[in-house]
């Protein structure tokens, strides 16, 4: 490195579910995370999901609606280019929030920000990401605001990841981009050992491997969707679950060998189960 060079700012992606930006309220905890991501030395890259759950005008049900009171053959094509609109609205709405709070942003689509996909519509798979207008925008100190659950093809089609994909486009961009972590922020405070609803001990797990959290299936798709788990480990990039009303560190998702160093324990038994779990996660 020559003289006078800054060292680049290691890359901290943090997504915002539906939930997280519905309100100005939820947007102005977002800014905090990403404030605090920035005075920490990170260069955050935010990805964000539309706006509420169905009902809310840009929600990705309330956009699915709008086009099934006209018709139900909808060409595959032309439904992902609406689904798509809900977390464009959310990237420019975020960017400008964290613009009115003093911090550069920018918002960018799914294909702006290079998430090449092929042509599957409704349940595209990323390809490759092709990241380099997100570099030029974090070279020049801007925060990237990326909408999620959508990419494009080779040949211009928009097409988007399938639902709850907005995981799986921070999970792509934090191997792309080389990340030190991916944070999932979402309404609860990480991954539970079990439904709370049903087990009034469940608890918040600290750690977990890729592996685990894919085997526990519904309870953990509930936080994170399976291929964003399944990416992050193929790219070994470390996940985290939490809250974004709170503080609290939530649940660190890493490969079991991982685990056991952080925590001086022996690998557990995961560690040996293997492609049966991932092709099953690759059926979803
Ligand atoms: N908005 C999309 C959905 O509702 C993607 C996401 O939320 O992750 O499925
Ligand atoms: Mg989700």
């Amino acid at each position: 490195m020559e003289k006078g060079q800054v060292e680049p700012r290691p890359v901290l992606v943090q997504k915002f579910g539906g939930t997280s930006v519905a309100t100005a309220e939820k947007r102005a905890q977002v800014t905090g995370h990403v404030r605090q991501a920035l005075q920490q030395g990170f260069a955050p890259v935010i990805v964000v999901s539309a706006m509420g759950r169905a009902g809310a005008p840009y929600a990705t049900d309330t956009l699915l609606g709008l086009v099934k009171d006209i018709a139900q053959d909808t060409p595959a094509r032309s439904l992902d280019l609406i689904l798509s609109c809900g977390e464009i609205i959310s990237a420019v709405i975020m960017a400008e929030t964290l613009r009115a709070a003093g911090i550069p942003a920018a918002p960018f689509t799914g294909a702006q920000a290079g998430i090449i996909t092929n042509g599957q519509f409704g349940s595209a798979r990323v390809l490759r990401i092709q990241p380099e207008r997100l570099w030029q925008a974090l070279d020049q100190g801007i925060v990237p605001v990326v909408a999620g659950f959508q990419g494009v093809t080779e040949t211009g089609e928009v097409t988007t990841l399938g639902r709850g994909g907005s995981d799986t486009t921070a999970a792509a961009l934090g191997v792309g981009l080389r990340a030190v972590e991916v944070q999932i922020f979402t309404d609860v405070n990480g991954v539970m050992t079990a439904d709370p609803r049903l087990e009034p001990n469940a608890r918040t797990l600290q750690t977990i491997s890729y592996r685990e959290v894919m085997e526990m299936a519904q309870l953990g798709a509930k936080v994170i969707h399976p291929r964003a788990v399944e990416i992050a480990m193929e790219g070994r990039v470390p996940l985290r679950v939490l809250a974004t009303g709170s503080n609290n560190p939530g649940t660190l998702i890493v490969d079991a060998r991982e685990i056991s160093h952080r925590a001086g324990e022996p690998v557990t038994h995961v560690e040996i189960r293997s492609d049966r779990v991932v092709r099953a996660v690759t059926q979803m």
